[in-house]
């Protein structure tokens, strides 16, 4: 029905072709200049259009996997229009959170979450007739990422190209950093407040390099239950474009004749102090989250591009979180000016 992209208009022609959409978003104007010429030359009847919120009025279900702040437009439209949101980004909930909360309340308008863990915990969450009563935990799974067990002074010189070997993922440059530093994990911690409401001293960390067990809920009996299956990411996908029902789409059974192991263990939070960061700025609120994610877009951008050192993104994120000003979010206004002062406080401690 819609498809949408920042610039890649190459493989956004292609999809055209393939699919013939009924609308196609594309936010950078040169590529959609460049769509929008191929298209007319053909019989194809597709919209052409700078804002990917429009992909809400014609689909069902929006699939939200922008990169960043910058998925809080579709987020928002997609709530509004009583549509449901299949989440990819994590940053606009976690950024946006008291905001788009009220929006889930509209009807006909639902999350479900395709980021992995929280998508177990959405399957987990269905083996109870009474979640706000019976759960005690939620037990969120980290692989641990490339430099899973290195010491913090090995880590003092490492490369793009080392932050960028995720062991068991394969996703995008951002995502991939954060998982190198647990920011990932610790914006997913932040992630499962908000969309399951339960608080921070009741969301833990378990390190388990194989990827296998997605996450887990503890229930108040002591019984745990866990999503498990082969990493791969259409498998969450597609839980959120069927849900409640199942994917007739098989994407591959454990073969336990080959696993022989599952291992879990305490995530490092003081080489890995990105994770820390993040409970710390959920249990402040308010904008609190919006600047911490704001000032990890920077750092892991100044990182990507070689402005500063791996080791240097927890500083940077600390340093820039000392300026927060406390404000609560009353409106999107809001929390688009807690994402400017924080890129900016941000940007100014990348130069120190
Ligand atoms: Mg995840």
């Amino acid at each position: 029905m819609a498809l949408s992209a920042n610039s890649s208009a190459t493989e956004l022609i292609e999809q055209i072709r393939e699919f013939e959409p009924a609308i196609v978003a594309i936010a950078d104007a040169k590529a959609r200049k460049q769509v929008e010429r191929e298209i007319s030359g053909s019989k194809l009847r597709t919209e052409i259009v700078g804002e990917s919120a429009r992909l809400a009025e014609v689909a069902d279900v929006v699939v939200n996997g922008v990169v960043g702040f910058a998925g809080l437009e579709v987020t928002m439209a997609t709530l509004r229009a009583g549509k449901r949101l299949a989440l990819a980004n994590k940053e606009s909930l976690i950024a946006a959170g008291p905001v788009v909360a009220p929006l889930r309340r509209i009807a006909g308008a639902e999350i479900i979450p395709v980021d992995s863990e929280h998508c177990a915990i959405h399957q987990s969450l269905r083996s109870s007739q009474n979640v706000d009563r019976d759960v005690a935990k939620l037990l969120l799974t980290a692989s641990g990422g490339p430099f899973r067990g290195r010491s913090r002074d090995s880590l003092q010189s490492v490369t793009v190209t080392e932050a960028l070997q995720h062991p068991t993922w394969s996703m995008g440059p951002k995502i991939t950093v954060d998982s190198s530093t647990l920011m990932n994990k610790g914006l997913e911690v932040i992630e499962a407040h908000e969309l399951f409401g339960v608080g921070y001293d009741a969301i833990d960390v378990v390190v388990h390099p194989q990827s296998i067990v997605h996450s887990m809920v503890e229930f108040r009996d002591g019984a745990i239950i866990a999503q498990l299956s082969m990493p791969d990411m259409r498998l969450p996908i597609a839980y959120a474009l069927e849900y409640p029902s199942r994917s007739a789409n098989s994407f591959g059974a454990i073969d336990w004749s080959e696993l022989s192991r599952l291992d879990f263990e305490k995530p490092d939070r003081d080489t890995f102090r990105c994770l820390q960061l993040a409970y710390e700025a959920g249990r402040i609120g308010g904008t609190a989250p919006a600047w911490l994610s704001a000032a990890n877009e920077i750092a892991v951008e100044t990182f990507l591009t070689g402005g500063v050192k791996w080791v240097e993104i927890p500083r940077i994120i600390e340093a820039t979180m000392q300026h927060h000003d406390g404000l609560i979010p009353e409106s999107v206004e809001d929390i688009l000016q807690a994402d400017r002062l924080a890129r900016d406080w941000a940007k100014k401690e990348t130069q120190n």
